[in-house]
């Protein structure tokens, strides 16, 4: 449990960070605390898609005590065109793609639809006994290419390693991955100049792993990967998901946890993982 609720409030507190300069230009700002009223005109603490499709899936976990697609397509539902699982009243920031695929029922295959959509609110399912393929029809309920689904794979089998202490460089030498995500490998020696924050997953997912290797403490981490711009919020969920499970929950700094909107039901979602573990 304690280690879920490091990922969770990592990744809702990187989301809230990274919410209000979505979309600016790397270098043109520099977030050190919780902030607000910037992209999307919300109060501090506000945290957005994101963390609402990680906390819809928490929530289904906790409730069917499994991975039910059927169930999770709905908290999806419920979230996007019904108003569950959000910060506040209001609706903002979802994926074209997400979107797209929840309106006609259907996952999206297309390559175009690499977006970081699936990734963003996948780590719920490191806590689980599940196997690729059960991380990849989570993923296919919005996301279907291959590179989507693999990409959650990859994520989801460094969240375990990290969860049982492994060393993230060691993690990365022995991982074993198709070509497009061959750069996971020379993370170490890229510059941050070719780290790119863009949505394409591939881009969201080693501009996190950088980021975790790049420093040494949850908010280092997280604030540097706010700080690389552009997608900012979902790279700061991606990274402060790890980060959490790195550092611990206690790492996370209390005034960011204090200021996050909706904590009730951030706790509400969360799930035993010791029942989990035995499914
Ligand atoms: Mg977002």
């Amino acid at each position: 449990m304690n280690k879920l609720r490091a990922a969770v409030y990592g990744l809702v507190v990187g989301d809230a960070l990274g919410f209000p300069v979505e979309f600016k230009k790397r270098g043109s700002f520099y977030v050190e605390e919780m902030t607000g009223f910037g992209t999307y005109n919300q109060p501090p603490g506000t945290w957005s898609d994101d963390s609402s499709m990680t906390l819809a899936t928490c929530d289904s976990i906790r409730e069917m005590g499994r991975i039910d697609l059927d169930d999770l397509r709905r908290r999806f539902e419920n979230w996007l065109f019904h108003s569950a699982y959000r910060a506040g009243e209001s609706l903002f920031d979802y994926g074209r793609t997400t979107y797209e695929a929840l309106k006609g029922g259907c996952g999206i295959n297309d390559y175009q639809a690499n977006g970081n959509g699936s990734l963003m609110r996948i780590i719920p399912l490191a806590f689980l006994d599940v196997s690729d393929s059960e991380i990849e029809a989570v993923s296919a309920l919005t996301h279907a290419h291959p590179i989507s689904k693999e990409a959650c794979c990859i994520y989801i089998n460094i969240a375990r390693h990290l969860l049982a202490g492994q060393d993230l460089s060691a993690i990365l030498k022995g991982l074993e991955v198709s070509a497009p995500f061959a750069d996971l490998k020379n993370l170490e020696v890229l510059p941050e100049s070719q780290v790119s924050s863009s949505g394409f997953v591939i881009h969201t997912l080693q501009a996190s792993l950088w980021c975790l290797l790049q420093t040494s403490s949850f908010s280092e981490a997280v604030l540097r990967a706010v700080n690389l711009g552009d997608d900012s919020d979902t790279t700061g969920a991606v990274t402060g998901a790890l980060a959490g499970i790195v550092y611990g929950y206690e790492a996370i700094p209390k005034n960011w946890i204090a200021e996050l909107r909706n904590k009730e039901l951030i706790e509400r979602c969360l799930f035993d993982t010791n029942l989990m573990s035995h499914q």
